[in-house]
């Protein structure tokens, strides 16, 4: 344990990492730069791609055509839920607290469906201009004709994930008609792996962790020139798509008449994993809503690798594993022990911090929220709420009062009934003991 004895010292929260005791680190970096590895522009074009995509999705997803064939989830008040953790931490959350809804977002049921998505479009975006004489002014739905599913029956995309990225990225890329390999985790629950199966998609399990399923599929890609792999450790891609959401937020924002200003600070919870997903949110939200937006990411208590990562400034030169912690956790979408290359470092000015939560406080989460709001997510989904307490006994700079917290619900609308009651079941118990 020589690693750990030495940052120890440099980092005392540490020690409480280690211990898996839950935690909110608070960013000693936050808001020293700006960001700049992207701007509004790079943002705007992915958005525009989409745009493009929009009657081709509308066309094979068709519950996307009430949105247009745009891929969004609702942003909705949620006070009972609020009054429901201020009875149980006893505590008041001052301000109001909303839900971004991603456990909703059609086609794939999780934030997944930006980022993922997107990278995917965006490959066959490229193949369909070069080789099929794909124009941008086109109306995208002719991609769904016999002549463009030939040509993409002759690219494979592949991919690793702990689950809902493989489901996001095997269900576009299967119905465009690439062929897919899916590197599963030992995490991946049953039934993602079964669904993608009956879609054609080839899922290829490995009995190890998130890492190596990763490894395993960037190898096997890149002895083949037709392979595209979606690297979730280091996608620009991914990250830009994800980054969409800012847009789309603001626009939702305005439409309820909510501000966004010196005196309505905007305080944004977003589950964190391998950090693509969260962090192209926060890149945009921030490049988007400026000094006013505050992004936390949660992390399990067992794996929080972007927390060790930021801590520590190693990033990816350091895993859980490192400092004795074992990556174990039953929030399947955010068992990851190596963050994303990177994520960490564009984060180092933008994040005002992280929360680390148990997984006995995850279920409880979603057992309050079914209980309280009718709302069905899955445990990674509800890591958010861990956030918003921390933050307001710790961060004493901002004024509350008129706070807007929003906690993004990242998965969760296609869990099997069977298994959601299981969690919610499992949430019951822990409330009563
Ligand atoms: C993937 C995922 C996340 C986190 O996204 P990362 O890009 O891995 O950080 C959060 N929640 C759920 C449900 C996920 O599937």
């Amino acid at each position: 344990m020589t690693i750990y004895s030495n940052l120890v010292t440099h980092y005392p929260e540490l020690q409480s990492l280690k211990d898996y005791r839950p935690i909110l680190w608070l960013n000693p970096n936050y808001g020293m730069t700006t960001p700049q590895q992207f701007s509004l522009s790079d943002i705007e074009a992915a958005q525009q791609r989409l745009r493009r995509f929009s009657s081709y999705i509308q066309t094979v997803f068709p519950e996307t055509s009430e949105a247009d064939g745009l891929i969004e989830s609702p942003l909705m008040e949620i006070p009972n839920m609020q009054s429901a953790l201020e009875h149980h931490f006893h505590t008041a959350i001052p301000g109001s607290l909303f839900l971004k809804c991603d456990h909703a977002l059609p086609i794939s049921g999780s934030i997944k469906a930006r980022g993922g998505i997107y990278e995917v479009l965006k490959f066959a975006e490229t193949i369909a201009q070069q080789k099929g004489g794909l124009s941008l002014e086109d109306d995208y739905s002719i991609l769904s004709s016999p002549y463009y599913q030939q040509l993409f029956s002759q690219y494979t995309i592949a991919v690793g994930s702990t689950g809902n990225l493989g489901l996001s990225i095997g269900i576009m890329s299967a119905k465009l008609g690439f062929n897919v390999n899916v590197h599963m985790s030992n995490e991946a629950r049953e039934w993602k792996k079964a669904r993608l199966r009956s879609l054609g998609v080839n899922v290829i399990e490995h009995t190890s962790d998130y890492q190596v399923a990763v490894a395993n599929g960037r190898k096997a890609a890149a002895d083949d020139p037709t392979c595209h792999f979606v690297d979730d450790e280091g996608s620009t891609d991914l990250f830009l798509g994800y980054s969409v959401a800012a847009l789309r937020l603001k626009t939702q924002l305005d439409a309820q008449n909510i501000k966004v200003d010196a005196t309505h600070p905007l305080f944004v919870y977003l589950p964190c994993g391998v950090g693509g997903g969260p962090g192209g949110v926060a890149y945009g939200l921030k490049t988007v809503f400026g000094e006013h937006v505050h992004c936390l990411f949660a992390e399990p208590t067992h794996a929080p690798c972007m927390t060790l990562g930021m801590i520590t400034k190693l990033h990816d030169q350091i895993v859980v594993t490192d400092i004795g912690i074992d990556g174990k956790t039953s929030a399947d979408g955010l068992a990851v022990s190596r963050p994303s290359k990177l994520v960490g470092e564009v984060m180092m000015p933008i994040l005002l911090g992280c929360a680390t939560v148990t997984d006995d406080m995850m279920y409880k989460y979603l057992y309050l929220l079914n209980k309280n709001e009718h709302i069905q997510v899955e445990p990674s989904a509800t890591a958010g709420f861990a956030g918003i307490i921390p933050t307001l006994q710790q961060s004493q700079q901002f004024n509350f009062e008129n706070a807007t917290h929003i906690v993004w619900s990242t998965g969760g609308n296609m869990v099997p009934a069977t298994d959601m009651s299981e969690y919610i079941q499992h949430g019951a118990n822990l409330m009563s003991h």
